[in-house]
Order: structure tokens, then sequence, then C-alpha cells
């Protein structure tokens, strides 16, 4: 039942490529898989180290069955596993571009702002799709989106991500565990109390980092600056030549966000743009 939304893959019908990064897990692959007859498909792998140990081995299948049960274009897709035979394997849809915060600091100012926001309303979509099937993803943020070819970002990194039982009314509390302080909501850092509106906490944080092209949120502040910052929970000041400017999204609630073009209105026409049952976004 735990592999139940996972094929598993015949190893003979994958080749490995050259490595693309370094995991918590082990190292990061680029490959093909080839089914007899069938096109190739370019893959990235994930390996489990052989020094894992059973919590390792155990989180990394898990987050290969939550991966399994999404199907949506802003989610990382996928492809399969190995766990037949070592060293185990994770299976994801091939990004050229690889992760989203570097992918923009090596491309300092070089997207339209249509662009940003495309990457943006594409990010949104899919957290969208995880809110609307009560996951809460705990630790969205550039660093855990991939961009591919096409400039279009997906949802990566399920591990701290969790599943909200219906009695839990939305929220899901952590005991202990580590938290990514300057992509957390306020009440979630305070109480661990996280949900789909602390999700939209640190959407408005991946925002400030896609229009700063990859910038550290709160710049040289230390993690303890930033939980203590006032107002509680303040957000970090703009990026440098864009300004800050609330956008209402439905009557009575209001997002804050970063305009590029205040006067022209680009930016926040874009993110208005998006269908207000956007929950990702409404439920703030
Ligand atoms: P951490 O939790 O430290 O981020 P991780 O085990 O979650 O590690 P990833 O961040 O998913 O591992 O992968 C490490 C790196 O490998 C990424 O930063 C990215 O550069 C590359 N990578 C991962 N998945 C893909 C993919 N599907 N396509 C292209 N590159 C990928």
């Amino acid at each position: 039942a735990f592999l139940q939304f996972t094929r598993e893959i015949e190893p003979s019908h994958l080749s490995t490529e050259n490595t693309i990064g370094e995991g918590e897990f082990g190292e990061v692959y680029r490959g093909v898989l080839k089914y007899p007859g069938k096109e190739r498909i370019p893959v990235a792998i994930k390996t489990l180290k052989s020094t894992y140990s059973e919590s390792q081995w155990w989180n990394f299948l898990r987050e290969a069955t939550i991966m399994g049960q999404f199907h949506h274009p802003n989610i990382i897709h996928l492809e399969g596993v190995v766990t037949r035979k070592k060293p185990m394997m994770i299976l994801t849809e091939f990004m050229e571009n690889g992760a989203l915060d570097s992918f923009l600091r090596e491309n300092d100012g070089k997207f339209s702002p249509f662009q940003l926001t495309g990457m943006l309303s594409g990010i949104a979509s899919g957290m969208k799709y995880l809110s609307d099937r009560n996951y809460v993803h705990r630790d969205l943020a550039a660093r855990n989106i991939l961009v591919n070819r096409d400039l279009e970002c997906k949802v990566s990194d399920f591990g701290l991500s969790r599943i909200l039982q219906d009695d839990e009314e939305g929220t899901y509390e952590t005991r202990g565990g580590k938290i990514p302080i300057r992509w957390t909501a306020p009440e979630a850092i305070a109480y661990r109390t996280f949900t789909s509106a602390s999700d939209v906490w640190s959407y408005g944080i991946l925002m400030w980092e896609v229009l700063s092209y990859g910038d550290k949120p709160y710049g040289e502040m230390s993690n303890q600056e930033v939980r203590g910052s006032e107002p509680p929970g303040s957000v970090p000041p703009p990026p440098p030549n864009l300004t800050l400017s609330p956008i209402l999204l439905e009557e009575g609630e209001a997002v804050t966000g970063y305009s590029r073009f205040l006067k022209s209105q680009s930016h926040v026409q874009m993110i208005l743009t998006l269908p207000p049952s956007h929950s990702a976004l409404s439920r703030l």
C-alpha cells in the first residue's frame, strides 16, 4: 500500500548520465528512460545513498508516494521508482533549467514582467491544486521550484508536506523539526500551525524572490531578527526598484504584492486576472 501511487521501473530501461545536483538523500543525476518501442523520456534520477538509515529510506519513498498522487502541469511529475534493486531511485520529469532560485540569479534582469508573472501564476496554479486536495507544502520557496526549458515552473520537494486529516480543521502542528524561518508565516513559527494560508504567506515570499531575481528575503537580517520583526510578521522590504502595493483580490481581501510598474500596473493586472477561486491566493 505504501507504494501504491508509484510505478516500479526496470533499471535496464534506464540510462544514467551526468550528475546534476546533490540532494538530501544522495546524488541527483540526469538520465533517460527508454521503453522498447517508445520515445525516450529525459528524467532526473534521485538516488538513495547506500549508507541510508531507516528513517531516510522511509522519507525517501514517502516523498515519491506523495508526488505520485499529483497530476498537474505545475507539480513535478513522478515517472517511477526503483525499489527492488540498489541503489533505490526516484525518477521525475527532467527540468532543464533546474531550481528557480539559482536560475533567476544566473539570469538577473533578463525576463519581462510578463515572463516573471507567468512563472508566479504557474506556481499559484500548482499551489491551488495542492490546497484543493488539503495538502500543505510547508516548504514553498524558490529553491523548491523547478524550471523547464519553456520556463514552466513546477512545485517540487514534498519532504515537509503533509496531508491534512478532516478532523484537523485545516491545520497541521509539528513537534520539533526544522522550519524555514524566512519563508514561514508568523503563526506557523509561533504555534507550529501550518495551513494552506501559511503556504500563501510563503507564496508571498516566493513572489519577492522571483521579482528580485533570487535575492535572499530579509537580506542580511538574522533568523532571530526576522522572527522578531515589528509588526510581527512584517514583510521584507521591496526589492530594489520595486514598489510595494496591496493588490485587491476579492472584496475585502488584499494580498501584498510587489509591482515593478505601479503606474502601468502590469504586474497587478496579471495577478488580478487569476480566478477569484484561487484559494492559494484568496485564502490569505
Ligand atoms: P534538498 O532538500 O537539500 O533541496 P533534495 O533531496 O530535496 O535536497 P532536490 O533539491 O530535489 O534534492 O535536488 C537537488 C538538486 O538537483 C536541485 O537543486 C536541482 O538542481 C536538481 N534537480 C532535482 N530534481 C530535478 C529535476 N526534476 N530536473 C532537473 N534538476 C533537478
